[in-house]
């Protein structure tokens, strides 16, 4: 592996990829992934992405944004995502994105707190599909590498300077070079015991940001989705039981079997209505009932939730589902101005494990895949701007690996590797003993 490049992306999600698919071509760009390059958040995606449908919605939807984020959001931030929607929508549509379609035009879906149809979809496994297709676009480009399994263990920090960042692959450290960093690390959802995420995510942005006084924003400000698939003492990844079901018509039913909340009210309420019905009755879960819905329709339209379902026995054309709440997004995270700058330089962050201001204190629905696409495509269009007045710098005295201040990198291989391994071994591993409970 070359180990000078012009810009390093932490993570191959939808952020990661979409930041390195707007670089300058001419520009050396390499993009890790801890794990598997399928394995974020962004595969997992099953609704949809927003977006304002065109010119007239812009305002309907930047209110909608604001509303649903209990007006914490950052007004300009929501401008700009609102404002930038529709071309970046038409530029993946460009590299072949299929999305579904009536008669030739699209097939906008609603989901809660949204005033209208303006959710682009692809069946109701959207993130796979925009997953395969950056990643088909990325591999066509010759200035771009992209590696799994190297797991970013810290940045350099050169005096307040971000100079490039320092990974592992099995039990081998590399160091890489670069004019500018962008951590798309993804959210956190790995460290709570009932998440829809990837249990791989565990916040590695976060605690980087942490060791190197890197402001973050809003790190309370977390979404617990109404329903996940309940299953019995299930700690670990929960199934995702789309809202898209709600908005095509699904009804949440107590156990009585009567309705006791809008289901297309804003997640936080309906999240609190399910607690509060589930402590009522006096079990953990409550039922989503698509059973009204014609077999057929649910096997074309929400194919994904119904195989995945009928796995766990429940065929869901005949069966009530049986849901309850589990974190699904981190509205908060590492603090960036409107172009993806942290508050160090030369470091850029983007996607679920930035703070845009965007979600304010709950994200609406499918907001984070526009937003991912949005804001990493101003980050590569800063980073074209600025890049060459960027110096490489290769001084081996500033390596700060986990801390440790060392002046000759073979002599930090060989003193901390024992525990720089044993450091990443825990992260990798299950952390059951040390899961929040919310
Ligand atoms: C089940 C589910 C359904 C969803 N549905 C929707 C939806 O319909 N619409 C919508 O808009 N949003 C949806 N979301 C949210 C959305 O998918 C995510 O917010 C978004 O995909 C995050 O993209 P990302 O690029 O920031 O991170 P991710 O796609 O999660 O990628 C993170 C990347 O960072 C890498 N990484 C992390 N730490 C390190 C490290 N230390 N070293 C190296 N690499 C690292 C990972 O390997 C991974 O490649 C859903 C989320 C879930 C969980």
């Amino acid at each position: 592996m070359n180990n000078k490049v012009d810009v390093l992306i932490v993570g191959s999600g939808v952020s990661g990829l979409y930041c390195a698919l707007n670089l300058d071509q001419s520009l050396k760009v390499l993009v890790i992934s801890k794990s598997k390059l399928e394995e974020n958040n962004t595969y997992l995606a099953q609704g949809g992405i927003s977006t304002a449908k065109d010119e007239s919605d812009i305002e309907l939807f930047i209110q909608d944004t604001l509303k649903a984020g209990r007006y914490k959001n950052k007004l300009d931030s929501v401008k700009i995502l609102a404002k930038e929607s529709i071309e970046n929508i038409n530029k993946i549509l460009s590299y072949g994105l299929q999305i579904d379609k009536v008669n030739g035009d699209i097939d906008y879906t609603k989901e809660g707190a949204h005033s209208t149809n303006r959710i682009v979809h692809s069946k109701d496994n959207t993130g796979e599909v925009v997953h395969k297709i950056l990643l088909k676009e990325a591999r066509k480009r010759k200035n771009i590498v992209i590696l799994e399994d190297l797991y970013l263990l810290d940045i350099i920090n050169d005096n307040g300077k971000c100079v490039g960042g320092i990974m592992i692959n099995n039990e081998n450290i590399k160091v890489v070079h670069s004019k500018v960093v962008v951590l798309a690390t993804g959210g956190i959802g790995g460290i709570f015991k009932n998440s829809t995420n990837q249990r791989n995510l565990i916040g590695d942005g976060i605690s980087i940001s942490l060791k190197h006084n890197i402001k973050l924003k809003d790190i309370d400000y977390i979404q617990i989705h109404p329903t996940a698939f309940y299953e019995d003492d299930k700690s670990g990844r929960r199934l995702l039981i789309s809202e898209s079901l709600r908005g095509e018509g699904a009804k949440l039913l107590n156990k009585n079997k009567e309705r006791f909340v809008d289901e297309l009210l804003p997640r936080d309420i309906v999240s609190n209505a399910i607690y509060r019905q589930m402590k009522k009755d006096r079990i953990p879960y409550v039922y989503l009932d698509a059973t009204h819905f014609d077999k057929h329709y649910l096997i074309n339209r929400f194919k994904f939730i119904y195989e995945q379902c009928l796995e766990k026995g429940i065929d869901i054309s005949k069966e009530y589902i049986k849901v309850s709440p589990a974190q699904h997004y981190f509205m908060g995270g590492i603090e960036v101005d409107l172009n993806s700058n942290t508050s160090m330089k030369n470091l850029f962050a983007v996607g679920e494990i930035s703070c845009t201001g965007v979600h304010g204190a709950n994200r609406l629905a499918s907001n984070s895949l526009l937003e991912g696409l949005v804001f990493s495509n101003r980050a590569a269009n800063k980073i074209n701007s600025i890049v060459d007045i960027i110096e490489i710098n290769t001084n081996k005295t500033v390596y700060n690996k986990l801390n440790f201040n060392c002046l000759d990198l073979n002599k930090i291989e060989e003193e901390n590797k024992l525990m720089v391994i044993n450091e990443i071994k825990r992260n990798r591993g299950d952390l059951q003993d040390e899961l929040f409970d919310y």
